[in-house]
């Protein structure tokens, strides 16, 4: 490694139209020598696609059916493109997977990503993690298939992005042999953190959606939220640094400056710290372990003046209590907080539930079996498709 780059690497972009993936794209256009794009991937937002695909010339882009692939093969012939038009969960797999592509940004919101993310994987690709639902539904296989195809796993999330900075190259003989005490996952506390309890009843997606520090996708906005996210996160770390979840403690930090944080036992705490802008971390793994410029501008200390930090309030954010409880259940249980998460997260959206339902929706769910152990891809399939129905049946029940 190091050095100048032979050849542009090929790159594979799943969820591409997304907010991590517009910013993906624009770190490889700062780059041009060193990356081109050889597929990417859309779902709803389809001329958003085609634009992308006028704009990069990839030589695939996968859409999810038949009709909206004819639609799109269409337009980029009659703009003289050669790019084939692939469909499906059976089409991200083949990009994801295909012998000539070097790197996948996995990209996709929620478990649809799953599939994709794994065939990656499997295919021993460098992948570049921002879906961090398919690693909570399926830790233990996602990172034994890691193990075993010898694939790159570079977190694309800033607070593992920043932890991952902060680790010493060789973490994964064990963070007590490298003399790690904990890591402290830092939160903004999101848009409600300071919001009176009782007139959370009364939020708006609107204004979940609204947070003060970084421009994301509506569901993981809402995560932020109801900090779901950091609970999504604490199990994340878990599986990427192979940590206990009581050695992962959140810290509200709310100017979102310091990406996350560890502590050694030597008392060093080693932080990361840079503008809350996706193209940081984005541009970290792309170039692991080279550094390139982002586009993102610098840090100025003298205008953030100050830095705060509190603890978390499990009053207020009920889901990162339930998203602990997962964690240490472990087996099936994480694949069926995300995939009640995504069901209520969804309902919210619509207007079907008030904000603090998530919560009760989830723990709903979660209680209703015991978590079992996870032999296979099948038994989380199942278990995120229970969570569903049993989430669906709450909504029923209520009246939503
Ligand atoms: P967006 O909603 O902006 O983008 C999601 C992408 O996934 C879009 O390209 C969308 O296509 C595609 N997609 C949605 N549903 C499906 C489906 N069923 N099948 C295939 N593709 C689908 O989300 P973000 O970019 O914000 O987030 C993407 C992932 O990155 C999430 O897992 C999130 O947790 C994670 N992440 C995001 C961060 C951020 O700053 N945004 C920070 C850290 C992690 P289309 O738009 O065409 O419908
Ligand atoms: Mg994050």
């Amino acid at each position: 490694m190091g050095g100048a780059v032979s050849r542009p690497q090929q790159i594979t972009v799943l969820g591409a139209t997304g907010s991590i993936g517009l910013s993906t794209l624009d770190v490889i256009s700062r780059h041009p020598e060193r990356y081109r794009v050889f597929a990417l991937s859309g779902f709803a937002r389809l001329a958003e696609l085609e634009a992308l695909c006028l704009l990069y010339r990839p030589r695939y882009a996968v859409v999810p059916g038949a009709e909206a692939a004819r639609h799109l093969q269409g337009g980029l012939l009659a703009a003289g493109l050669t790019t084939r038009v692939l469909v499906g969960v059976a089409g991200l797999c083949e990009v994801a997977a295909h012998p000539e592509v070097d790197a996948v940004m996995a990209a996709i919101v929620g478990a649809a990503g799953l599939k994709p993310t794994l065939a990656a994987v499997e295919a021993g690709k460098k992948v570049l993690l921002a879906n961090k639902e398919a690693l909570v539904m399926s830790g233990a296989l996602f990172m034994q298939a890691v193990r075993k195809s010898g694939a790159v796993l570079l977190p694309i999330d800033s607070e593992h992005n920043a932890i991952f900075q902060c680790l010493p190259t060789d973490y994964a003989r064990g963070l007590a042999a490298v003399g790690v005490r904990r890591i402290l996952l830092t939160a903004s506390g999101g848009p409600f953190r300071e919001t009176p309890l009782a007139e959370l009843e009364q939020v708006s997606p609107e204004q979940a959606c609204a947070h003060p520090n970084w421009s994301m996708g509506r569901k993981i906005s809402v995560d932020s939220a109801s900090m779901m996210n950091k609970g999504l996160e604490l199990i994340e770390a878990c599986w990427l640094f192979d940590a206990r979840p009581a050695q992962v403690e959140v810290v509200i930090h709310p100017q979102s400056v310091i990406h996350s944080l560890v502590d050694y036992v030597d008392g060093s705490v080693l932080a990361q710290l840079g503008n809350p802008d996706m193209r940081t971390p984005i541009s970290h793994a792309l170039a692991w372990p080279e550094r390139i410029d982002s586009g993102v501008a610098p840090l100025n200390l003298f205008s953030i003046a100050r830095l705060d930090f509190l603890p978390p309030d499990e009053l207020r954010f009920p889901c990162l209590r339930l998203a602990r409880q997962a964690a240490e259940a472990g087996g099936t249980a994480p694949a069926m907080l995300n995939a009640a998460n995504e069901v209520a997260v969804a309902a919210f959206l619509e207007r079907r539930i008030r904000f603090p339902e998530i919560a009760s929706i989830i723990d709903a769910v979660l209680n209703f079996e015991p978590a079992a152990v996870v032999e296979s891809l099948d038994v989380v399939l199942a278990a995120d498709s229970r969570a569903r129905a049993l989430a669906e049946q709450w909504l029923n029940r209520h009246g939503r």
